[in-house]
């Protein structure tokens, strides 16, 4: 007797092939940028091709394509629809590409992974720097828009908003079991991180019209009284102090930057209770696992 269910794939096996298809998915959109993207790059320069990798890596759910754009520059499109150009071909001085930055100028400062070198040069602030319509296509041009994208996250014991849309949350989540086994085992660098500076906050950069990342749900600050500040220090110009930033516990900033995240106690305008969310800056070259 002919068993007619046995022709028409059963239950289980279509649940499996519906594994199977987003298991593929999944490793198709965690990946280095597709072959489409990279003929697209061919043309343009080796550093316009290494920062638009960067980014593409770092945020592949977002970047969807390189354009020609009208002049012959390179052009990012996002997936929403948004058109960011790689380089608005301005001459600035520093302020003015904190103030305008493009893609270029958010990227022209590499971030070093690991413990601190030699000194911090004037205006070495790397991810200070930030192209926000690059990061409003991604996390919300709005503070309402931002918030519907935001989740809890259980942080050493305390649930805090962080950005869910993207990978914030879950390289928050990593960040933190790091942080927790950390803190276990050398209880006196709790007071580093409690009490809990801030997270999300719709807000502008005290002293400027820009944007604060704290704006796109992706940056966190540890305990204010332990991560000094450079606009709260009494040096207005942003003078390094290197003793202040060398006495911050690097344990605490590897547990981040393992992540994804970089540290504002590296910048020469410095921010030690600031952490962020900025994979394409710690991993230009792609995680490493
Ligand atoms: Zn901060």
């Amino acid at each position: 007797m002919i068993n007619r269910d046995s022709r028409k794939p059963g239950l289980r096996t279509c649940v499996i092939r519906l594994f199977a298809l987003l298991i593929l998915w999944a490793a198709q959109a965690g990946t280095a940028p597709a072959a489409e993207f990279e003929a697209d790059l061919a043309a343009f320069p080796d550093r316009v091709r290494a920062d638009i990798k960067a980014l593409a890596r770092a945020y592949p759910e977002f970047v969807a394509k390189v354009d020609g754009g009208p002049n012959g520059g390179p052009v990012l499109v996002m997936k929403d629809g948004a058109r960011i150009p790689y380089d608005d071909g301005r001459p600035k001085a520093y302020e003015e590409k904190l103030d305008t930055a493009d893609i270029e100028d958010m990227l022209s400062q590499p971030y070093t992974v690991g413990p601190l070198a030699g000194g911090v040069e004037v205006n070495e602030d790397p991810g200070r720097i930030r192209n926000d319509p690059f990061f409003q296509a991604i996390y919300g041009r709005s503070a309402a828009d931002v918030r519907k994208g935001l989740v809890s996250v259980d942080f050493c014991g305390t649930r805090i908003q962080f950005h869910g849309t993207g990978k914030a949350a879950q390289a928050l989540g990593r960040v933190s079991a790091d942080l927790s086994s950390l803190l276990k085992a050398k209880p006196d660098l709790k007071e580093y991180v409690f009490p809990l500076g801030g997270t999300f906050n719709w807000r502008t950069i005290e002293g400027t019209r820009r944007l604060s990342p704290h704006s796109y749900g992706v940056a966190l600050d540890l305990n204010a009284a332990k991560g000094a500040y450079w606009r709260w220090t009494g040096d207005r110009k942003g003078a390094v102090d290197d003793k202040v930033r060398r006495k911050y516990p690097m344990e605490i900033v590897a547990a981040f930057e393992k992540h994804g995240f970089i540290w504002g106690g590296k910048w020469y305008h410095f921010d030690l209770m600031h952490f962020e969310y900025r994979p394409e800056l710690v991993f230009p070259a792609g995680p490493a696992s």
